[in-house]
């Protein structure tokens, strides 16, 4: 029988993951203990998010006002991308990509814009969101229930104290133990399975199952099982990031958006809590020395940069052969990482602890068939995230440097989404492009993606009766959106009332 779980790691991963199963063993004979070192400091980064994060905090009963007190948290709408296109050919240039689904007035706002002239970008086009977002308002107001929005949303937060309520969440409602040791090995039995972990102290600790939540170490799946680790540096070229907290006034707007500004090896990210703005300079270090991305930041920063302390963040590319060998699952930054682009990390992470929880197997016996199928889904949900981030930079038109050229060499694509970019050259995407539920970014995330870059289809006239329903969509979108400007408040407004009187209990 299995009884007793180890998580080992406590940063995001480790924390969420300790959510998930707390909540779906609640009220079993399992004990969880979450094992984590004294000395290895936690990643400290990944402060945005996507929208599936809030079914997971509510799932695990936490109340949104808190977390928005307790964590720093800000409102994020939309990822804007900044000079993704060439500046030459377009001027200073964005788009965004929204969590506002973009068929929510109907699917003919599309192809009306597709067969347009496309004076209004994509997104304005057939969202209510992009002008609310761009007049910085939040997605809801004080009387909106937890958890619900009149736009879409997921949060950006402080890493550590995001990760340090969750632990005191895990703790108080579902008594998860919490343990300091260090893990340097593991005993296993004859058929590979671990029996123990050994901390620094020669401590052999009894555990039934692990969960790796270790980081990019992999500590005990990696180092200790031997699970290889299959290197994507070479599809995906950004591989260090230098980041900084920029400190802001409490009376600055906040934008309820990322965003993401390229530059000529990679992109910076700027993430706006409410006392401070989170920044990160991501590159290619076979493109840019660290000292010509210093220098960029600074450009970008202005005086700000001059006080500041960066940090340097080697980042590993890639991702696990496996993710669940014998007793042990990997989840975090130890099952893998793309870049930071998209947030894609803590949903994976959520994803995986969410898949775990819903079907954890009580004895021995029950692994090998649930973890054939966890390996499969989880497989997939990486090599399909792969594909999405390196959409970004091979259907960019930016050549004005080695980083953006060698991103659009073939061999740096996968084959599935080589036919996929060939065929929506001529097609535009449709659902059925995306077969499978793992597809965690699919139809709407590419619409934004591929039209918000000008990667358009050939096109087609629109039919009478499409005209005609494309324009009651278009006097639908504009009343709804003179109503949002009314109703939404602004962004800063919403986060100083929310401290105040917090929001309503669903
Ligand atoms: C530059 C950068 C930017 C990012 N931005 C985003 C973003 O915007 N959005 C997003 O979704 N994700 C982002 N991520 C990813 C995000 O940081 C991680 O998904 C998230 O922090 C989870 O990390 P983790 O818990 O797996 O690892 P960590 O935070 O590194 O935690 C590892 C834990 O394991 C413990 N540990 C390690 N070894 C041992 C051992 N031997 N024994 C016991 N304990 C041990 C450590 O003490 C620590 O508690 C970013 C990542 C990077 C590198």
């Amino acid at each position: 029988m299995i009884k007793k779980i180890a998580i080992v790691g406590g940063g995001t991963a480790g924390w969420l993951t300790a959510n998930h199963l707390g909540q779906s063993l609640l009220g079993t004979d399992i004990e969880i203990t979450l094992v984590e070192s004294p000395t290895i400091p936690s990643i400290g980064v990944g402060e945005g998010t996507v929208p599936s994060i809030r079914n997971s905090l509510q799932k695990f009963g936490i109340s949104e006002t808190d977390f928005i007190r307790e964590c720093d948290v800000t409102f994020k709408q939309s990822i804007k991308f900044v000079n993704w296109l060439d500046k030459h050919k377009h001027g200073e240039n964005f788009y965004h990509h929204l969590f506002d689904h973009p068929h929510i007035f109907g699917e003919e706002l599309t192809d009306q814009w597709l067969s347009s002239d496309r004076h209004q970008q994509y997104a304005d086009n057939v969202s209510k969101q992009a002008i609310c977002c761009e007049k910085m308002r939040a997605p809801k107001s004080i009387s909106t229930p937890e958890f619900v929005g009149l736009n879409g949303y997921a949060y950006h937060f402080d890493a550590k104290k995001f990760a340090s309520f969750l632990m005191n969440h895990a703790q108080k409602t579902f008594a998860i133990q919490h343990l300091y040791a260090e893990i340097i090995d593991v005993n296993c039995d004859q058929d590979g399975f671990v029996t123990h972990l050994i901390d620094n102290e020669k401590n052999e600790l009894s555990f039934d199952f692990i969960i790796d939540c270790s980081g990019f170490s992999a500590a005990i799946l990696g180092e200790k099982l031997n699970v290889d680790f299959i290197d994507r540096s070479n599809e995906l070229l950004t591989d260090t990031a230098i980041t900084l907290q920029v400190p802001t006034s409490v009376d600055d707007e906040i934008p309820p958006y990322t965003i993401a500004t390229a530059h000529q090896a990679g992109w910076i990210w700027d993430i706006a809590l409410t006392e401070r703005r989170g920044v990160g300079f991501v590159y290619s270090s076979k493109h840019m020395s660290e000292e010509q991305a210093k220098k960029k930041l600074h450009h970008y920063l202005g005086n700000k940069f001059t006080h500041l302390k960066p940090r340097k963040i080697p980042i590993k590319v890639g991702r696990r052969e496996k993710f669940w060998h014998k007793n042990c699952v990997a989840i975090g930054l130890s099952q893998g990482f793309v870049e930071p682009l998209e947030a894609t990390a803590i949903l994976i992470t959520d994803f995986s602890g969410n898949l775990l929880s819903k079907r954890f197997p009580r004895n021995k016996e029950d692994i090998d068939i649930i973890a054939t199928d966890f390996n499969k889904q989880v497989e997939y949900v990486w090599d399909s995230t792969f594909d999405f981030i390196k959409l970004h930079y091979f259907i960019s038109d930016r050549d004005d440097s080695l980083f953006w050229v060698d991103n659009k060499q073939p061999s740096t694509l996968s084959e599935k989404l080589k036919s996929n970019v060939l065929k929506w050259q001529s097609f535009s995407p449709i659902r059925e492009d995306f077969d499978s539920k793992f597809d965690l970014f699919d139809l709407e995330n590419y619409l934004y993606v591929l039209f918000g870059m000008n990667y358009l289809p050939k096109t087609e006239q629109l039919s009478e009766q499409a005209s005609l329903l494309a324009q009651q969509q278009v006097d639908l979108k504009k009343r709804r959106v003179e109503q949002l400007l009314i109703e939404l408040p602004s962004h800063r407004g919403l986060i100083n009332k929310i401290a105040k009187f917090g929001l309503q209990k669903l």
